[in-house]
């Protein structure tokens, strides 16, 4: 949902509260595709700073469906987001923490405010690298692909150590001499 910033900068001490929807979408994220979704609206704070300079606070919890990094099932975590910036309109930065210094962000256009956007990229503050879908998952087998939270194969699941392989190189070399 996008936001047109006009009626905030143009009015000193403005201060409004707008319902905002989060429109479901895929993002990528170092090459891993997933999807994040939010059911419910939320409130988006609009609050005029100073000239070219408004605060945006909100409080939203997203849903985000990935898959567990060992057995690839799908996993679906909620993440809770709660920030507030200080935006320039004049020169799309944006101040996002207590440092008060200033970053170029993708969020913000002319006198328009892309919340979607702006809720990914704090979403991508806080994501972790990799999710499991339990703690213990087992995994898939490396031979035959079969997800061994579920079944037991009968594979030989040992992975000879490529160091080891290198001694067996020259132990045979030296045999051969
Ligand atoms: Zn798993
Ligand atoms: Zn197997």
């Amino acid at each position: 949902m996008k936001i047109n910033l006009y009626d905030i900068l143009s009015v000193p001490a403005a201060d409004r509260t707008v319902e905002a929807f989060f429109e479901d979408q895929e993002a990528v994220l170092q090459g891993e595709r997933f999807k994040v979704s939010c059911e419910h609206p939320f409130s988006v704070r609009l609050k005029y700073v100073q000239k070219n300079e408004i605060s945006v606070q909100l409080d939203v919890t997203v849903s985000v469906e990935r898959c567990c990094s060992r057995c690839l099932e799908p996993v679906r975590r909620a993440y809770g987001l709660n920030l507030l910036h200080k935006i320039r309109t004049d020169t799309g930065m944006a101040c996002t923490d207590e440092s008060g210094e200033y970053d170029e962000v993708s969020y913000i256009e002319d006198c328009t405010l892309d919340v979607d956007m702006l809720i990914l990229e704090e979403l991508y503050t806080v994501l972790p690298p990799a999710v499991l879908c339990k703690e213990d998952c087992k995994g898939i087998c490396k031979v035959c692909g079969a997800n061994l939270n579920r079944q037991q194969c009968d594979c030989d699941q040992f992975v000879p150590d490529p160091r080891m392989a290198v001694f067996g190189d020259i132990f045979n070399q030296l045999k051969e001499v």
